[in-house]
């Protein structure tokens, strides 16, 4: 089995060859390699120290040196280089109290978390596969290396990362593997949220984001998201639906590309529906104010999880939004856009399309078309530079003391007053014009 690593990485394991070290390609990019996908990164593991590794190559970092990590650059590609460790006893589930240096590659693969990441290679020795990786892929399995309990024990990020790998490779997970997540996924709870963020998201912008359904069958979502939990358990009795909640949320994301906004968008579009549910006479749920509700939600999770805030601020405008509700023609276009600005729009029609596409078929053509005509309408304003904004107007607030206005509040409200002109009839958007109404 041959493996086509890069030039540079080569060079590298090359290097500390011809020193006297073993070193082999690791991880992730021997899996993808196997599976015929890119890697993201290279990364190389290796029997010589961080200060012997440093030794060798004129330009590092010492990216994780306590953890064993140097980051070597070759021209301006940098290679995380990490030495053979045995990761000692962790700490309240979460990290490594100490990190064992040891001259054993298998020792090495023995701390990983799964048989298809813990295999390395290089062209001296080819695929060295101890725990049955190659077995694995081709069965498509997410197995723990050892024991699950033990290694979920040892880091619970662990459990949530199984699912990431299942979505993210279509893969199932070990029935062994499950069983000890779903006995120890409380213990999540004591993982950081900048952890689980990064798993989340890398669960949600993979192929199947629709396993996160995996997540809250295992318990874990009840444990960082229990807000989806609750979507689950809230039905949705209405000609528009064919779903619950959480069903539909999962369709949902499933319908749109792979982008981390819009998959977050969606994850959050209706979870405020389970709080502003109503059942009418004839037995049919109403959801009245379910958006603002939704954006509620959606920025206390995120703030939990950690997201910065241009995500917070961008997931909450479009969560308000995600109903588009408003008329095919200019006139409401226009207004549209100066709520969302010009940036958000075309993202929240791509939010919609997922939406509907994720409801029963009913009235699905009309729905369809109308958003078509919001998509049209949108380039031609565009197309013609219309004004959407208060920065959009022919005239600034400076302009308007040039004419003799006193500086102060007023300034904004007369502006304010231009653009509710200006929206209605785009043609009025002339410094001559305007300033004649003063
Ligand atoms: P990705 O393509 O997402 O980067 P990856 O397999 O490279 O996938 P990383 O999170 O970058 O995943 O980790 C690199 C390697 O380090 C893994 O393949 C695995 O061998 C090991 N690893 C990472 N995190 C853990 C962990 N929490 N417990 C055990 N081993 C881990
Ligand atoms: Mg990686």
């Amino acid at each position: 089995m041959r493996i086509e690593v890069p030039e540079k990485a080569e060079k590298i394991i090359d290097a500390l060859q011809e020193h006297g070290y073993d070193a082999y390609v690791v991880g992730g990019c021997v899996r993808d390699s196997l599976l015929h996908r890119s890697p993201a990164d290279w990364d190389i593991t290796t029997s010589a120290t961080p200060e012997e590794v440093k030794k060798i190559f004129p330009r590092t970092v010492d990216t994780g040196i306590q953890h064993g990590t140097v980051t070597v650059f070759m021209d301006k590609e940098g290679f995380e280089v990490t030495t053979y460790r045995i990761d000692g006893e962790y700490e309240d589930g979460r990290h490594p109290k100490e990190v064992i240096f040891t001259p054993s590659l298998k020792e090495d693969l023995r701390r990983r978390d799964f048989t298809i990441n813990a295999m390395a290679y290089n062209h001296r020795t080819g695929l060295v596969d101890i725990f049955g990786g190659v077995e694995d892929l081709k069965n498509k399995v997410v197995r723990c290396v050892g024991e699950p309990q033990e290694r979920f024990t040892e880091d619970a990020l662990r459990i949530l990362r199984a699912v990431r790998f299942s979505a993210q490779l279509g893969f199932d997970i070990d029935e062994r593997t499950q069983e000890a997540a779903r006995e120890l996924a409380e213990t999540l709870k004591k993982i950081s949220a900048e952890r689980i963020q990064t798993e989340l998201v890398k669960l949600l912008v993979s192929p199947n984001p629709q396993y996160l359904k995996k997540a809250w069958e295992l318990g874990l979502t009840k444990v960082f998201l229990w807000e989806f939990d609750r979507a689950m358990e809230t039905p949705q009795e209405n000609p528009h639906h064919c779903y619950n909640v959480g069903e539909h949320t999962l369709k949902a994301m499933e319908a749109v590309k792979p982008d981390r906004l819009l998959r977050l968008t969606l994850l959050f579009h209706d979870l405020g529906k389970a709080e502003t549910r109503t059942r009418d006479e004839k037995g049919r749920d109403h959801f009245y104010g379910h958006p603002a509700q939704s954006e509620k939600i959606a920025r206390t999770v995120l703030r939990r999880l950690r997201f910065d805030n241009d995500t917070i601020n961008k997931v909450g405008k479009l969560v308000y939004w995600h109903e588009c509700p408003w008329e095919a023609d200019p006139r409401s276009v226009r207004r549209a856009l100066s709520k969302t600005g010009t940036e958000l729009f075309p993202i929240l029609l791509e939010v919609r399309r997922g939406d509907i596409m994720a409801q029963s078929g009913y009235h699905l053509g009309e729905k369809q078309q109308w958003l078509d005509k919001l998509g049209e309408i949108y380039q031609e304003i565009i197309r013609h530079k219309e004004c959407v904004s208060i920065k959009d107007l022919a005239v600034s607030g400076k302009d308007l003391i040039d004419a003799g206005m006193k500086p102060g509040k007023e300034i904004g409200a007369t502006l304010e007053k231009f653009l509710e002109i200006v929206l209605e009839e785009p043609e009025k958007n002339t410094k001559e014009y305007l300033l004649s109404l003063l």
